[in-house]
């Protein structure tokens, strides 16, 4: 599933190809994503100037000159990438926003979890944005925040970590790896981990997204490749997807628990 590591390697991806460009056709080849293709975004869009892309959390921000955003998510399975004009669509590439440079906004998504909306007013005000929490790589999310936040909070660690109103796009992957980063066992109650360790949380939070986002540079060709999606990018992981492999700090065999309805692995000896 793409998480905020890679939706940033598509911002960057893609940014330089589209940026400026106007859009000189739209072509939707199935509206039924998980939420349907607006019937009129082809009427927006046609003649309109793309701007420069944004993101928040998990969404792809593209908005165009003279009002208005698409808000564009990839759900489970989507991608976006550059093609040609003339280059046949594949199975499953379900969207097309063509430029006047011949250049072809795509988008693939076998399991049409992922969508493309429009936001006529202000981005920011959007429900579905406004409610989010600061950026993981953002001066608002350290360690008091989480500290503040967790107080008297009794759930474990790890799905406050990944709860979007306290901070966004940590998913999975990178909740487990930065809590074994911290040294921090993930079933631990939220509200009993002190100001001092979560400090040590917040960077390595920080750590492991900007690590992914690095190593995601490297693979930025692969959004104008004329095969295949773009490559998101297997960073060595510590624990993800690792369960009763040994730890590659101590040797002891990771564990697996489950946290809000979560698979979690963790090392008993290296988070306490
Ligand atoms: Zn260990």
């Amino acid at each position: 599933m793409p998480e905020l590591p890679e939706v940033e390697t598509t911002r960057r991806g893609i940014a330089p190809h589209v940026e400026g460009r106007e859009i000189t056709e739209v072509i939707v080849r199935q509206s039924r994503l998980r939420v349907p293709v607006p019937e009129d975004l082809i009427d927006r869009l046609v003649g309109a100037r793309i701007g420069s892309l944004g993101r928040r959390a998990k969404y792809l921000l593209i908005p165009v000159e003279g009002g208005g955003t698409l808000l564009w998510h990839l759900g489970m399975s989507g991608s976006l990438r550059i093609a040609r004009v003339g280059e046949l669509p594949k199975k499953h590439d379900h969207v097309d926003l063509v430029l006047d440079d011949g250049a072809v906004l795509r988008y693939h998504d076998p399991r049409r979890f992922g969508f493309v909306d429009w936001l006529a007013g202000d981005a920011e005000h959007d429900a579905r944005l406004a409610k989010l929490g600061p950026e993981p790589l953002s001066e608002a999310f350290d360690g008091e925040r989480l500290y503040e936040l967790s107080r008297r909070r009794r759930m474990a660690v790890k799905p406050f970590l990944m709860d979007n109103a306290v901070v966004v796009g940590v998913g999975n992957i990178y909740a487990a790896e930065a809590l074994f980063l911290a040294g921090i066992d993930p079933r631990r109650a939220a509200g009993r981990i002190s100001r001092e360790r979560y400090d040590r949380l917040a960077a390595a939070v920080s750590e492991v997204l900007a690590a992914a986002i690095t190593q995601g540079g490297t693979t930025l060709r692969d959004f104008v490749s004329g095969t295949g999606e773009p490559g998101y990018f297997a960073q060595r992981l510590n624990v993800y997807g690792r369960d009763g492999e040994p730890c590659r700090r101590c040797g002891a065999e990771l564990r697996l628990v489950t946290l809000g309805q979560r698979a979690s692995v963790f090392c008993g000896e290296c988070q306490t």
